[in-house]
């Protein structure tokens, strides 16, 4: 069947003021651009886009999605604190649990004008079958595309930084010392099963492997991690360096930066991509830039814990490749990519650099494109409006006050818009938002059960809360230490904030 998009005007990096043409989709591909009106094909069905401004949908490049069920919980936590709170936050979730929390981060992200995702998904012990099932289930309701990644690790955060657990007993008794992830061969049996018996019919979902942080993960369980990926083809994504006290504590730890650990594990490659980057130095960005790996630049999870600016234009002078990413809910709570493009412009204006170093808006919209393309590993398939490309498409209601006037598409775009003027959004050519809603999912009903699972998991994980909350002082006390003690010996180069 095909269907037509008549009437509206396309607008990318490369045309910042739109230009008109009809979209001819075949199946979930586009297969041309033509002037207006051209294609007579009565038996073509057709979708109406006359004032509506036509983008490339917004590519999510990180995100999580147990994070869901956990949107507005925390407000003044850094990423330690966050580390601590982990095991409340996500404890004793059922498969409906993790359904219910996936939905909610797609719905978020649909509604705003995502059309895929990078999702480094938890689960404790381990990775398993049904979790990711139930994850999948949420996207194909919805529609989304998105790779999922099992986040793992075999250390907790505890174990993670030198002498932190030593420091813990004084307060703990032993508790924090005493806690332990899943066992290794564990995780990496079901990262091989799910590997090998991953199918998406409609290769929308894909998968992908987290080690969660380096600190967080043996080398030899980040070198069995990789193994299973380059086995599968996966791509892979971690955290590096979005703390100042990650950076700082690598030193010690190993004796180089995370991102060289990484790469002299053979970890570092073009199906690679570091989240946050944001406490990374020139040789880190080198290196990132010969091996083909990208970043995933969350400018708004990185205001929202406290942990820096990531040097955008640094990595863009490197040739490094980037993508912009919201985060979780549990980290920067909504799932909205225009606010993410917006805040990664503004960032790029407070490090003290000249407006010509400042990323424009046109820079802003082609790295939540074909930029986060690049990083979810699709970048031949998504991020433009192109022939052959996939049928992912906002259509953004010029009727709507983020355009009144037009000034200039593109600054009001990534300057103005907060996804109120999302009025359809295509995936593959089927549509999942009408009206700025999206389609088939009764609100009510899904808030009820959120609500419903909320309250169950506080009051079983309410214990393991009070012991976070006891032991959070000397969690920020000890992290705040660590970088101070590390800048003070010379032992690596922090960029300035
Ligand atoms: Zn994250």
């Amino acid at each position: 069947m095909t269907l037509v998009v008549s009437g509206g005007r396309i607008l990318s990096p490369g045309s910042p003021r739109g230009e008109a043409r009809d979209i001819v989709i075949e199946g979930d591909t586009i297969t041309d651009l033509v002037a207006p009106g051209t294609i007579r094909d009565e038996n073509a069905q057709r979708l109406d886009a006359r004032r509506r401004l036509i983008i490339p949908g917004l590519i999510n490049a990180h995100t999580h999605s147990h994070g869901g069920l956990s949107m507005g919980i925390g407000d003044r936590w850094s990423l330690e604190i966050l580390q601590t709170a982990n095991p409340w936050l996500g404890g004793g979730r059922g498969a409906e649990d993790k359904y219910l929390s996936a939905l909610i981060t797609a719905i978020d992200q649909v509604e705003k004008g995502t059309t895929a995702c990078y999702d480094l998904f938890f689960e404790f012990p381990a990775p398993s079958s049904e979790g990711m099932a139930a994850v999948a289930a949420a996207y194909n309701e919805v529609g989304l595309r998105a790779v999922i990644a099992p986040m793992v690790a075999d250390l907790t955060f505890y174990q993670s930084l030198p002498g932190f657990i030593d420091a813990l007993a004084r307060v703990d008794g032993g508790k924090a010392g005493a806690m332990r992830m899943g066992r290794t061969a564990e995780i990496v049996t079901a990262l091989e099963r799910l590997a090998r018996e991953w199918r998406d019919p409609s290769d929308r979902l894909r998968l992908g492997i987290a080690p969660t942080i380096p600190h967080h993960c043996t080398k030899e369980f980040m070198i069995a991690c990789r193994d299973v990926a380059r086995e599968h083809g996966l791509v892979m994504q971690t955290h590096i360096g979005e703390a100042r006290y990650q950076a700082a504590s690598s030193f010690s730890i190993y004796g180089m930066s995370m991102t060289r650990t990484m790469d002299s594990l053979g970890i570092v490659g073009p199906w690679f991509s570091a989240a946050h980057a944001v406490w990374l130095d020139d040789d880190d960005m080198r290196l990132l830039a010969e091996r083909g790996a990208q970043v995933a630049h969350n400018p708004g999870a990185n205001l929202r814990l406290g942990s820096g600016i990531a040097p955008v234009r640094d990595y863009l002078r490197h040739d490094v490749a980037l993508g912009i990413g919201t985060d979780g809910c549990h980290c920067s709570d909504n799932q909205n990519m225009f606010e993410a493009m917006r805040a990664a412009s503004f960032v790029s204006r407070v490090r003290g650099s000249p407006p010509q170093e400042w990323l424009s808006t046109e820079e802003v919209l082609r790295l939540a494109t074909e930029g986060s393309a690049r990083v979810l590993g699709l970048q031949d398939v998504i991020g433009k409006i192109a022939k052959g490309y996939k049928a992912d498409l906002v259509l953004l209601d010029l009727d709507n006050v983020s355009f009144m006037p037009l000034n200039n598409a593109v600054n009001q775009l990534v300057h103005a818009e907060d996804g109120c003027a999302v009025d359809k959004v295509l995936i593959g050519g089927r549509m999942v938002v009408t009206e700025g809603r999206v389609i088939g999912i009764d609100n009510a009903a899904l808030a009820a059960k959120a609500d419903a699972a909320v309250e169950r998991l506080h009051a079983l994980n309410a214990e393991a809360r009070r012991f976070a909350e006891l032991i959070e002082p000397l969690v920020v006390n000890f992290c705040r230490g660590l970088t101070q003690t590390a800048t003070l010996s010379g032992m690596h180069r922090l960029l300035p904030c």
